[in-house]
């Protein structure tokens, strides 16, 4: 074919130079169909300018952008049910603890912090000295426990068998804490990626 030779446009019959325009079997694929709409009887030697190639790429990229602009609709929808959803609400850990404690709790709490305290060590050893030292140099007439303090023994004993469970009671409030904690983190990264 020669370089002067002229080639009429299918769509609108136009006469142009083969580099003017393509083949229609050479247009991309989303191209042939938008133009297959219009002018179903195109072949795929028909040749086609470029203003018209140029014309019908675009009508293919707006389609484009309509459809993701309808993606995104849909998805901002989805996201925005998803979001009222009850368990997507995160809560205030410190608030829901603190209006969850029951008295009992908040005592044994307060006891396992005092508990846990070098006052506690401070005050209790004073205690044993006091009460040792009274009775053991039996100062002031006062014996009301002579060695081997055997009352003492069982004063520590009941100390011992009661700060046992009430540890173990605020350490399982703790750990109910930590688990609503995670459970708030995890309601955070699921909001994220949504
Ligand atoms: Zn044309």
């Amino acid at each position: 074919m020669k370089n002067d030779d002229l080639q009429t446009c299918y769509l609108d019959g136009k006469h142009f130079s083969l580099s003017e325009g393509k083949l229609f079997s050479e247009l991309a694929a989303p191209v042939q169909r938008i133009i297959r709409v219009k002018h179903p009887k195109i072949k795929s030697t028909d040749f086609v300018c470029n203003r018209d190639i140029l014309h019908y790429t675009l009508q293919h990229v707006d389609t484009l952008v309509q459809d993701d602009h309808k993606k995104l609709i849909k998805l901002d929808r989805r996201l925005a049910k998803t979001m009222t959803k009850a368990n997507f609400k995160i809560t205030d850990v410190n608030d829901v603890m603190k209006h969850s404690l029951t008295v009992g709790e908040k005592i044994a709490n307060a006891v396992a912090r005092f508990g846990g305290s070098w006052t506690f060590i401070i005050i209790f050893l004073i205690i044993l000295a006091t009460w040792m030292i009274l009775n053991g140099m039996q100062l002031f007439g006062i014996h009301f426990d002579k060695y081997p303090f055997i009352l003492l023994n069982l004063f520590l004993s009941c100390v011992a068998a009661i700060q046992a469970p009430i540890i173990l009671m605020s350490q399982n409030r703790a750990a109910d804490l930590d688990r609503m904690n995670a459970k708030n983190d995890y309601h955070v990264s699921l909001k994220s990626e949504q």
